[in-house]
């Protein structure tokens, strides 16, 4: 039987981050990935001859010396990643549609706090107060910068109130209101189920810069993987879990992998669904409380998504944007499951085979296409077809509303839905973030009560691939010790 210092279990920005962190330690490392290739969620694949990036599209904070770029060059793969910044003047775009009202989103702290000054003058108390706060927030949050990753975190009130609650307190200016939530289509939770504290830890990145990476999410994957190999580490794709076996001393002590082969490893860390982490653990070795718990987290929503080519001679309108647009007045609502109607849309422009293509992308939950869930790709019924081929019509309306020019030119290359994600992606229930961000919810992360057990992933810490990436630095030090990972990371 081979035996490995450690298991890691998903091969997406989470998994490949913390076996190079491991291997950087001299640590002998077997990745598992489900899938037939690595990447997850930084992956792509190729329709018509043109890249359509799966998951990620953009990131903030890969300004020099932002914590990502900070993060990047910790890891050695700095000088291969392109990031291609958005308009600074605009890099996001939030079109409020039942008011007709369009607000720019800057980035750069001070421009952001100038523009949305100069768009809501008479609540300029309010802007400066909210940036404040995130500020604090974030100046309190030793593990959003990595020269003092390690500290112990103080409690800060903004734990302690959600994000809706805040913005009430601060402003009766509905579209501020409104305008300080949008951002969180990069996470999934709504405004009144996240804190503000995290909420503000999620979005500082993208308060600072907005940027899209040159060979999208895959030049990361791709640059991590390359990393990898130097270090000889071994990725078994199309690979799992079968059975976690001679469980002993609060140990696991075998891996029964689903290839047949049977392995022992020091540790093992998942960077999967909690959910889906949970189907895995010996019932006997966990209170029910404990899958009582994970049985009560909420997965955050999946997205439709449709990957549109816009004819050649059209010239795109707002490429450096993310323009996004909300039919009703109301974050909140269309975050929330039960949802009735189109929801929220944002739209997002990119570069392929010399052809401008367009990705948008609407939230949707589980629960839309959870009829169809026993069928798998390429086999799906009819009934389900035509509500994709419906909704993907509807999307593309939607889009040539917003950019009028591009009525009658685009031509749909591909979409996705949840069911997509899962089969895909092997995404639980599709959901794009795994488990919702939520105050008072304790997410599952580090040290499980199985000792040699630990759980990173993008619900560890924060979700997106800044948060997924920096969960797998956090959780390391429970592997390893924060003298070794400070060593491997010359921090
Ligand atoms: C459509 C979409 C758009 C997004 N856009 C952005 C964006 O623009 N910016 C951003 O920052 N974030 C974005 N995200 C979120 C971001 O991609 C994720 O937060 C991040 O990539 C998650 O990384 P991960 O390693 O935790 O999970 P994943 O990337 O999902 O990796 C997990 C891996 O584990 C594998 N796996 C699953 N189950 C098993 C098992 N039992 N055994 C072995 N392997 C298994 C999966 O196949 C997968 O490869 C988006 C996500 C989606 C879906």
């Amino acid at each position: 039987m081979r035996k490995y210092d450690a298991l890691v279990v998903g091969a997406g920005a989470g998994g490949l981050t913390m076996a190079l962190i491991l291997a950087k330690a001299g640590r002998g490392v077997l990745v598992l990935e489900k899938s037939r290739k690595p990447g997850g969620a930084l992956g792509s694949f190729r329709f018509s001859g043109h890249r359509l990036d799966a998951g990620f599209h953009f990131t903030g904070a890969l300004q020099d010396g932002g914590l990502f770029d900070q993060l990047l060059k910790s890891l050695g793969v700095g000088d291969r990643i392109t990031p291609n910044f958005l308009d600074p003047d605009a890099a996001n775009i939030f079109r409020f549609k039942r008011s007709d009202i369009e607000i720019a989103f800057p980035y750069g702290p001070e421009r952001l706090r100038e523009s949305l000054i100069n768009q809501f003058p008479r609540d300029a108390g309010a802007v400066k107060r909210y940036f404040d706060d995130v500020e604090r927030v974030r100046d309190n949050t030793p593990a959003l910068d990595l020269t003092t990753l390690f500290e112990p975190p103080s409690p800060i009130p903004e734990d302690s109130i959600t994000l809706a609650a805040y913005l009430r307190h601060i402003t009766r200016n509905k579209i501020l209101r409104e305008t300080l939530s949008a951002l969180i289509m990069c996470h999934g939770s709504a405004p009144s189920e996240i804190s503000m504290a995290d909420n503000s830890r999620l979005c500082v990145g993208f308060y600072e810069s907005v940027a899209t990476l040159e060979g999208g999410g895959s030049s990361l994957s791709d640059a991590l993987l390359r990393e990898l190999e130097g270090y000889g580490v071994e990725i078994r794709c199309e690979t799992e879990i079968a059975e976690l076996a001679k469980v002993a001393d609060k140990k696991v002590g075998e891996f029964v992998l689903s290839d047949g082969d049977i392995v022992e490893a020091n540790s093992c860390v998942f960077t999967i669904n909690s959910k889906s982490i949970a189907e895995l653990l010996p019932r006997d070795a966990f209170p029910p409380a404990f899958f009582q718990r994970v049985d009560s987290f909420e997965c955050a929503p999946g997205f439709f998504t449709v990957f549109a080519k816009l004819d050649d001679g059209t010239a795109p309108v707002n490429a450096a944007s993310i323009t996004s647009e909300y039919p009703v007045d109301d974050i909140n609502a269309l975050a929330l499951p039960g949802w009735n109607g189109p929801g929220a849309l944002a739209v997002t422009h990119s570069r392929s085979a010399g052809a401008d293509i367009i990705t948008a992308f609407e939230p949707i939950y589980w629960a839309s296409v959870s009829k169809w869930s026993a069928s798998t790709t390429g086999a799906r019924p009819p009934d389900y077809h035509r509500w994709k081929k419906r909704k993907e019509h509807e999307i593309v309306e939607r889009i040539s509303r917003i950019f009028p020019s591009y009525e009658g030119r685009l031509s749909v290359l591909a979409s996705a839905t949840p069911l997509t994600y899962r089969d895909w992606l092997n995404h639980y229930n599709g959901a794009a973030y795994g488990v919702k961000n939520k105050l008072g919810q304790y997410n599952l992360a580090g040290q499980l009560r199985l000792r040699n057990l630990f759980v990173a992933g993008q619900s560890a810490f924060l979700p997106g691939v800044l948060g997924t990436m920096m969960a797998s630095v956090i959780v390391a030090r429970t592997v390893l010790g924060e003298e070794t990972v400070r060593n491997v990371l010359d921090l």
